[in-house]
């Protein structure tokens, strides 16, 4: 009899939608500018109160998720749009940040513009136009198993030597497998992280191993960047590593891999536990497994990555009717999950922040499903560098508004976009991993 899969691997209903799929909801969308700035009731000030960095930086309607839609509906109904010049220009300098759909989800519970902006790029990535940086990002996926430009399969797990890590494919088991994600993997900066990380957890009695040979991207970055059909041969290469490993839990440090795993690989039908380490420590600060005895006196503000906090929320599964009352009103029988960013992961980092003596933390003006994109989403910060830093730059300036030291962050991706970036009046803020803080009050 063949052994039966840990995974089901059948898509959820809807996945396949395609750009034609769209067409009735870029028609719905009223132009009434809830994916350009924060909810209205949640603005603290006319400086910080946008939330698309694309239109933002741009200042022109199509690079907004309402222009987009409009661009799509030329694209496909009237055709006299093209796949060339400025269209793909917006249509790839979408930071896939998720902020358009929460700000469009307060109003409106039918539409579903990140989504749109992706297939998008589907399609222009289907027609061979993407930005050449990305090609051979994804290019480099297939063959590496890894995104990042030059990083090789064969140093994938560098980063773990000298840890007594448990390799699981091997004969070791672990109740988790820590999954570090390609900048932890192979950023020498960062690698030094990942052994925090790992020393942290090992500390707190975590039973942790991670994949060894097996280990490889999670392709979430390739999704974000209209690859789907390198991103799903990576969820599949990957679900096929976990099934050979056993693998019951992950861990990851990273919250592009926490999104991809958690919301984007469950939509194929690979459903696998997975928690961010943000929340297993903040569980084990809990539990007492972990305490901190040292005063750091700091005062910090923390940046929510995009993939952990509005886009971290879990997927549910929904096989419900969309029904229309008077030919008008859309319904849902049974009520429809609304993806608006509630339920992602804000609480454990600022529960660890808390827990640490000393530590002050101080909230931005754009904070948790609101929150301002680090400038490194859709793989703008390969192709367009100069864009991702202007975004990372108001993000620096929004922080020191604060009157905060330095900006803590739980995503590698964030980390990296915003050291070393000037805000608006030429200066820099440190930027600090939050493990880095764990590490240091244990
Ligand atoms: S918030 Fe939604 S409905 Fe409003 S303009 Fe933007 S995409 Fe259209
Ligand atoms: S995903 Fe982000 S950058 Fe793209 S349209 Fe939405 S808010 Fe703007």
């Amino acid at each position: 009899m063949a052994k039966k899969s840990l995974f089901d691997m059948k898509p959820v209903k809807g996945y396949e939608k395609k750009l034609e799929d769209f067409f009735p909801m870029e028609r719905r969308c009223s132009n009434c500018l809830g994916c350009k700035f924060v909810p209205f009731e949640k603005i603290k000030s006319n400086r910080f109160g946008r939330n698309c960095p694309s239109v933002w930086h741009y200042n022109f309607n199509t690079y907004s998720a309402r222009g987009r839609f409009q661009l799509g509906q030329n694209i496909i109904e009237d055709g006299y749009v093209k796949f060339e010049g400025q269209a793909l220009d917006a249509i790839f300098n979408c930071q896939a940040c998720g902020a358009c759909d929460v700000g469009c989800k307060v109003t409106r519970f039918n539409l579903e513009p990140l989504a749109h902006n992706i297939a998008l790029k589907e399609r222009a990535v289907e027609k061979g136009l993407a930005p050449v940086e990305l090609k051979a990002a994804a290019n480099s996926l297939t063959k590496q198993k890894t995104m990042l430009p030059d990083a090789k399969k064969a140093n994938r797990a560098d980063w773990a030597a000298g840890l007594k890590l448990k390799d699981v494919s091997g004969k070791e088991t672990a109740e988790y497998v820590f999954f570090p994600g390609c900048q932890y993997a192979y950023d020498p900066e960062l690698q030094k992280k990942a052994k925090t990380y790992v020393k942290v957890l090992q500390k707190a009695g975590v039973d942790l191993g991670y994949l060894g040979k097996l280990d490889m991207c999670c392709g979430g970055r390739a999704k974000q960047t209209g690859f789907r059909e390198e991103f799903e041969a990576e969820a599949h290469a990957n679900a096929a590593a976990w099934e050979k490993a056993g693998v019951v839990k992950i861990v990851t440090p990273c919250s592009d891999c926490y999104h991809a795993i958690k919301r984007q690989y469950a939509l194929l039908g690979i459903k696998v536990e997975v928690v961010h380490a943000v929340e297993l420590i903040a569980d084990l600060v809990k539990a007492k497994k972990l305490k901190f005895k040292k005063t750091l006196d700091v005062a910090v503000t923390y940046h929510d990555p995009c993939h952990l906090g509005r886009l971290g929320e879990p997927h549910e599964d929904w096989n419900g009717t969309e029904k229309k009352i008077l030919n008008q009103v859309h319904t849902w029988e049974p009520p429809r999950p609304r993806y608006a960013g509630t339920y992602g992961i804000y609480d454990a980092p600022r529960e660890i922040l808390a827990a640490i003596p000393g530590v002050r933390l101080i909230e931005m003006e754009r904070i948790r499903e609101n929150s301002w994109c680090c400038g490194a989403g859709g793989g703008c910060s390969v192709f367009n560098p100069e864009y991702s830093d202007a975004i990372a730059s108001e993000r620096v300036t929004e922080a020191q508004a604060t009157g905060a030291e330095a900006i803590v962050t739980a995503c590698p991706w964030c980390e990296i976009n915003l050291t070393g970036i000037e805000s608006d009046n030429g200066t820099y803020l440190d930027v600090v991993d939050i493990i880095d803080l764990v590490a240091k009050a244990l």
